[in-house]
């Protein structure tokens, strides 16, 4: 039995054996806001029907039928809202 080592992505479940591969994938990961991603913005709904599966869309009105977006211009980072609404 051999012992490997594995990186673990700061924003998301993501597991790889290399880090430089790892560092690359923080830089574009969804979950990590610095990439504008609709996961990490106010602005993104779904809901979650049966049997079509997920409905996405964008309150901003940004086309997601193509998937999620990144580096979106009217990116509303999530979390700054919710720290925010704490005061
Ligand atoms: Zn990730």
């Amino acid at each position: 039995m051999k012992e490997v080592t594995c990186y673990k992505c700061d924003h998301c479940n993501k597991v790889v054996q290399t880090k430089a591969y790892m560092k690359k994938h923080e830089a574009k990961c969804f979950f990590n806001s610095k990439t504008r991603s609709c996961i990490t913005c106010a602005h993104f709904k779904q809901d979650i029907y049966e049997p079509q599966g997920k409905v996405r869309w964008c309150n901003k009105s940004i086309d997601l039928t193509g998937g999620l977006n990144s580096n979106c211009p009217r990116h509303l980072n999530i979390e700054a809202l919710t720290a925010s609404e704490n005061f």
